[in-house]
């Protein structure tokens, strides 16, 4: 199986296709020729996968690069590693670099072709189910020590090449924290893919017709919220559906403790209760919360304080004026931006947290 959807940019357009196997299939692919293809990977998919898209190419034609799997690859070390790496291969800007990998990689992989020579042309295979999210949008970057993604560029792929099968050696908390994403842009969409998302069963192996179905879809929803708002001053904020409160779990938690799924899965919860008590309405709050806890996502707060979760909130990317703003549901399908009242949203918290 396989199928495609093609994403406006400001600055062109390209084609995300989804399929059984078509990593073996690279160059069917690509939107034209290239002098020569650099590949960069991480440690864990390298070994996995990296041979099969190599082995496409000449042997003349093609380099590769190898970086330490995990978030510690997207420092300001390892992209200059990855330019002087690609300056003594010779890499210019008739070259092609793909990103072979997860958000990590996609995310250090597209950064470093948005600078390399001004800009050179670069191909996303993501391999981790997150990355239906992060490989789509066009936003690149790298982590400063004071923060994550706080350097880095607006920068589309020429194509997103997207091999399911390569889904299949995940682990299951890796597909957990994708599919967090996956139900959020379902929440931002509608009743239909929403109800389609959580009939979902992750603790059994993937089906492939519905994952890719599910991705793509999913890609569908983050791309038209994208093209809508490409540098993010309205509706690209309904992206962070649940991540207000996913953002200040993971960071009090510390990076890592929980995936940024698991984090962001609670999050939503979180917004769902929030927002039926804003606009007294109905939503699948039930349903939702079913879901999360059979599928094994953690669904018991650690003992934290809803001052300090507060505070952290505060520091939200969204703030403005000082004041909360989270993303809201009036309706699955019916994201709002909504200004938070801080005593509220304190209540709200400490209830939440049983505190
Ligand atoms: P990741 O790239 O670190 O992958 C998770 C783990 O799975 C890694 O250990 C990796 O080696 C392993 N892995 C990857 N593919 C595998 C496979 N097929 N089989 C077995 N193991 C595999 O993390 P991620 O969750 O894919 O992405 C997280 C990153 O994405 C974060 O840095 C986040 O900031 C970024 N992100 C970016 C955007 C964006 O718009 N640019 C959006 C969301 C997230
Ligand atoms: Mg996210």
């Amino acid at each position: 199986m396989e199928a495609s959807v093609t994403i406006q940019t400001r600055s062109g357009s390209y084609v995300v296709t989804a399929g059984t196997g078509i990593r073996k299939q690279v160059i069917k692919y690509l939107p034209k020729s290239y002098e020569s293809i650099y590949i960069v990977s991480d440690q864990t998919v390298a070994d996995l996968y990296l041979e099969d898209i190599k082995k496409q190419f000449a042997s003349n034609q093609v380099d590769s690069y190898v970086v330490p799997s995990g978030e510690a690859s997207k420092s300001i070390d390892q992209y200059y590693e990855l330019i002087t790496d690609a300056l003594e291969k010779g890499l210019n800007r008739h070259s092609l670099v793909i990103a072979l990998g997860g958000g990590v990689v996609g995310d250090l992989v597209g950064f470093f072709a948005s600078t390399f020579m001004r800009g050179i042309d670069f191909v996303q295979m993501p391999t981790t189910i997150l990355a239906h999210d992060s490989s789509v949008g066009g936003k690149v970057g790298i982590n400063h020590a004071l923060g994550k993604n706080l350097i880095g560029s607006f920068y589309p792929p020429v194509a997103v090449i997207y091999d399911v099968e390569t889904l299949k050696s995940l682990p299951l908390r890796e597909v957990r924290s994708g599919y967090a994403e996956v139900v959020k842009h379902g929440f931002l969409e509608g009743e239909s893919f929403f109800r389609d998302v959580i009939r979902a069963d992750l603790t059994k192996p993937l089906d492939e017709r519905t994952l890719t179905k599910h991705l793509l879809q999913g890609i569908q929803v983050k791309a038209a919220v994208v093209e809508r708002d490409e540098r993010e001053s309205y509706h690209r904020m309904f992206l962070n559906f649940g991540h207000t409160l996913g953002h200040a779990l993971e960071s009090e938690l510390g990076y890592g403790t929980w995936t940024h799924g698991e984090a962001v899965a609670i999050g939503m919860l979180f917004a769902l209760k929030v927002s039926q008590r804003t606009f007294r309405v109905d939503l699948p709050y039930e349903a939702y919360y079913e879901w999360i806890k059979t599928n094994g996502y953690p669904t018991v707060l650690p003992p934290l304080k809803a001052e300090s979760l507060i505070n952290k909130m505060k520091k939200d990317k969204k703030t403005k004026n000082k004041q909360i703003q989270m993303v809201l549901l009036k309706a699955v399908g019916h994201p709002v931006i909504q200004q938070m009242e801080e005593e509220f949203l304190y209540n709200q918290l400490k209830d939440f947290l049983g505190e």
